[in-house]
């Protein structure tokens, strides 16, 4: 019983973040992002280079080369993480049109809640030399850890990025 006491008495005393941090693998970096992060990048989902990507189980939404123009200069080719949400395309004219029928702007809001959560996932993100660039420009393709139960291309990608995991490795199997 002594243990016990002793035992929940430390973990009382001890702050959730501290405790966290201990058990916090090291490839996930600091607690709390860095500079630069957190880094932020938006555009319209493209479609990539066709690597097969999906079929490998892995499918990366292509971010445009204009929407990650300005930080893609600051950074190293490699993965990242972070956070992504997708948002419908047709979300934002419902949400731009002002409704002439008699629903309140409350249940068109709802409704569109419900057909649109643009729920806020964990990601991870390569940034890569882009082909069509003749190597010269990055691009970032980003992985949603989440099930899709249909493509988004032509919606809108938000991303945060929050820290870096590694540089680029290239297949030893395949
Ligand atoms: P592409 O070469 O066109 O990028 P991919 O095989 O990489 O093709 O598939 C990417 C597409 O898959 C994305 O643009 C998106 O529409 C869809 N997709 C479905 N689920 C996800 C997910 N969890 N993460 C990223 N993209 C996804
Ligand atoms: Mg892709």
């Amino acid at each position: 019983m002594p243990d016990m006491t002793t035992a929940s008495t430390s973990a009382d005393a001890t702050p959730v973040v501290s405790s966290r941090a201990s058990t916090r693998a090291k490839i996930a970096g600091p607690t709390s992002p860095e500079t630069p992060y957190p880094l932020r990048m938006s555009g319209t989902v493209i479609k990539g280079f066709g690597r097969g990507s999906k079929e490998l189980g892995i499918p990366t939404a292509n971010l445009p080369e204009e929407s990650i123009a300005e930080q893609e200069k600051e950074m190293v080719t490699g993965i990242y993480y972070g956070w992504a949400q997708v948002v419908a395309k047709d979300s934002h004219q419902n949400s731009g049109t002002t409704s002439s029928s008699s629903s309140s702007a409350a249940s068109s809001t709802s409704s569109l809640a419900l057909s649109h959560p643009a729920t806020v996932y964990p990601m991870v993100m390569s940034l890569g030399w882009n082909p069509f660039y003749k190597n010269e420009k990055k691009s970032a393709e980003v992985h949603i850890m989440h099930k899709f139960h249909r493509d988004f291309y032509g919606d809108d990608l938000r991303v945060i990025v929050l820290g870096y995991i590694r540089p680029e490795l290239d297949y030893t199997t395949l």
